[in-house]
């Protein structure tokens, strides 16, 4: 999910974002780093030691008696460090930095840190950022989950990972890596996804702050309907090359991370791709739409070219259809060309006999990446990707077993063999259109949507939600802010702006939750609507409708799935259902997701039980009049605020992509405009969707 920086393979290799560590002896109090490489250790230190553990006992031990270090021991021995071991140094340090949270935090507050139970989700680029911060302020104990494992482009700014991290879990290493800080910090680590069913609603009940520290869209949507289910504090963060933005999100008291919507995805109409592009970005995107493998799957015009792959003529057999024949049928709808200027194709032969010199230079070329290539050079490069992507081809259809699917090699930008095939074609195919040429560096860029992620960005963020993070410790809502860093805006570089409101009208926030225990092995959805929504709920006679992710499972004129177990109709622990009051009257209640906890219920007893007491008091929809009274207070509608800091620029952007730590969003939806097709940037294994529906 992380993509890689935009640095050659040597750079990324050598992380620049970790913090020298300090010589060992200096009694420096924030070292994070100097337990790992303080290796001096001493015969006489026992003594020091136990005093120490009786000085400060490890929170876990007693953590009223550590928060509160009396005047004696404010000011503890301090042995010279050459004389004690690691771990005495290690206590050492630990110490001291106690000692400073407890005089910058306050007492009070130093005890919340020291006894919070917190969550992060994401351990890349914020994430590394934000457990050194976490680990070295003192939160008690950390849960950290992230599904990604460590890639050599990551190195240069998730500064916990090293060389021999590579291919290992984020998660875990990061875990031992940040151990090392301080070894009074329990921390938990789960190499998995944060959207897997072991993550119940109850599981983030236990927590007092969740930090989302990750990189796309779909996992941050998932993270905050669990922590408005679950009632949790979320304080969200992202960053996008120089911006960042860090935002605390309280069910009831601030607006949510779906409280407005997100900017769509880029795409592009699919006869802009295919009969008349006219930016380098459409060549680009035909170029990766138009690989080998995709080959397969065109028309049977295609099979003789394919069967030529790995042939001395494959390269100009391709060349010829795709930038001569393809381009001449293309001239031939006249229509197309009225306001446009023509394209003009090429034929291989024609081209190659021009390129002599490239030809003979083809080294130089292929190492010169930067530069942008002439049409000529281009040929040279496109023939070239092409034989060794066919030699790889031949090779993978050699090794194949014939039961398995035919081979396939798909575009990734760190590839060399199909990043160079992609940016002679685009630059081709551009040349025929008379689009400008670009870089092979400037189309890895643009192919790869890959925005630099930048360890200072992230760095800066994640201390910033460290400090909104005291803020909910104390329950101070009120002083807590959402926070735009924009070093380029005219005005100032962190932009901090008061919590919105909640959106009333907001599908993910504005809605009643409730748990509900359900013995899946016996109850029927003819339970949960007769015990539950009708009787608990309070529902008895309105009309309502019962949905889960998949759609509508009851209402008043679909009545068939009644009887069902709720386990046949894919109902598991952890999934949530949807009741929309339907009924006519003035005031209907707002919508209520029900968490449904899988468990073993006594055979006497009904099969759904409440996880409330009492009725609960539903909320009623706001009407008309009160969301426009909601507004004039600052409340934002439709991703426009009224109240924005500084130039309207200023974070524009950034507030309402919620970007990815180092990646664009990951997936991103079909746009559903009127009638034209359209191009859906896919990010997932760097593959672009063509959407022809
Ligand atoms: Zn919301």
């Amino acid at each position: 999910m992380d993509a890689p920086n935009q640095v050659s393979q040597q750079e990324a290799a050598q992380p620049t974002a970790a913090p020298a560590p300090a010589p060992a002896g200096t009694a420096a109090p924030v070292d994070p780093l100097a337990g790992q490489t303080a290796k001096q250790s001493s015969s006489n230190a026992t003594e020091h030691q136990s005093q120490v553990r009786q000085q400060y006992p490890p929170p876990q031990v007693d953590q009223t008696q550590n928060a509160q270090p009396s005047a004696s021991n404010q000011q503890p021995t301090q042995p010279n460090p050459n004389q004690q071991n690691p771990a005495a140094q290690q206590r050492q340090r630990v110490m001291a930095r106690d000692r400073y949270n407890h005089q910058s935090l306050g007492a009070s507050l130093n005890s919340s840190v020291k006894q919070a139970r917190v969550l992060m989700v994401g351990a890349g680029g914020i994430g590394c950022e934000l457990l050194k911060n976490l680990v070295l302020t003192g939160f008690a104990e950390i849960h950290i989950v992230d599904l990604d494992t460590i890639d050599l482009s990551n190195l240069n700014r998730q500064f916990l990972f090293r060389q021999e991290h590579i291919k290992k879990s984020k998660a875990l290493v990061a875990k031992d890596a940040a151990t090392k800080f301080n070894p009074n910090v329990k921390i938990v680590a789960h190499h998995a996804n944060i959207k897997d069913d072991e993550f119940t609603v109850s599981w983030f009940k236990d927590f007092s702050i969740v930090f989302n520290a990750l990189d796309n869209l779909e996992a941050r949507r998932h993270v905050n309907k669990m922590c408005l289910a679950a009632d949790v504090p979320l304080i969200e963060s992202g960053t996008t090359g120089f911006n960042g933005q860090v935002q605390v999100i309280k069910k009831r008291s601030t607006a949510c991370y779906d409280c407005t919507p997100k900017d769509t995805p880029k795409s592009f109409p699919v006869c802009t791709i295919r009969s008349t592009p006219s930016q380098p970005i459409h060549c680009i995107v035909w170029g990766k739409t138009s690989e080998i493998e995709e080959l397969k799957k065109e028309s049977e015009a295609l099979k003789k070219i394919r069967d030529a792959v790995g042939t001395n003529n494959f390269p100009q057999m391709l060349f010829d259809k795709v930038f001569h024949s393809d381009i001449e049928r293309l001239r031939s709808v006249e229509d197309m060309w009225k306001s446009r200027r023509k394209p003009e194709p090429l034929k291989y032969e024609t081209v190659y006999t021009q390129a002599t010199e490239a030809v003979a230079s083809k080294d130089q070329i292929l190492s010169d990446g930067q530069r942008v290539w002439t049409l000529e050079e281009n040929l040279v490069v496109f023939k070239d990707s092409l034989d060794r992507l066919s030699k790889r081809m031949l090779d993978l259809k050699k090794a194949k077993d014939p039961a398995e699917a035919e081979p396939i090699i798909t575009f990734d930008k760190d590839d060399i063999d199909t990043l160079d095939f992609v940016a002679s074609g685009a630059n081709i195919r551009s040349t025929i259109f008379g689009i400008d040429r670009k870089s092979r560096f400037d189309i890895k860029e643009m192919a790869g949507n890959i925005i630099p992620a930048i360890a200072t960005t992230n760095a800066i963020v994640a201390g910033l939600c460290v400090l909104e993070a005291f803020k909910v410790l104390k329950g101070d809502y009120g002083q807590a802010k959402e926070v735009f860093l924009t070093p380029f805006a005219a005005a100032r570089l962190l932009a901090p702006d008061t919590l919105r409101l909640p959106n009333p009208d907001c599908p993910v926030c504005g809605v009643f939750n409730i748990s509900i225990k359900a013995d899946l092995s016996r109850a029927t959805l003819n339970d949960v609507v007769e015990d539950i929504v009708k009787k608990q709920l309070g529902f008895g006679d309105k009309e309502f409708v019962l949905s889960n992710e998949v759609g509508i499972m009851y209402d008043v004129d679909e009545t068939e799935n009644l009887p069902k177990k709720l386990s046949d109709l894919g109902i598991k622990g952890g999934s949530f259902l949807t009741v929309v009051d339907e009924d006519d009257d003035e005031e209907p209640f707002v919508n209520i997701v029900i968490d449904v906890e899988d468990s073993i219920i006594d055979e006497n007893d009904k099969p759904v039980q409440p996880k409330f007491e009492g009725s609960p008091k539903i909320p009623r929809k706001p009407t008309k009049a009160a969301v426009t009274n909601d507004d004039a207070n600052g409340m934002q509608q439709n991703g426009t605020k009224t109240s924005q800091p500084g130039p309207e620029t200023e974070s524009k952007g950034v507030k309402r992509a919620h970007p990815g730590d180092d990646a664009p969003p990951t997936k991103k939806a079909k746009l559903t405009t009127d009638d034209e097709d359209v191009v859906v940037v896919h990010d997932v294994g760097g593959a672009i969707v063509i959407d022809d529906d």
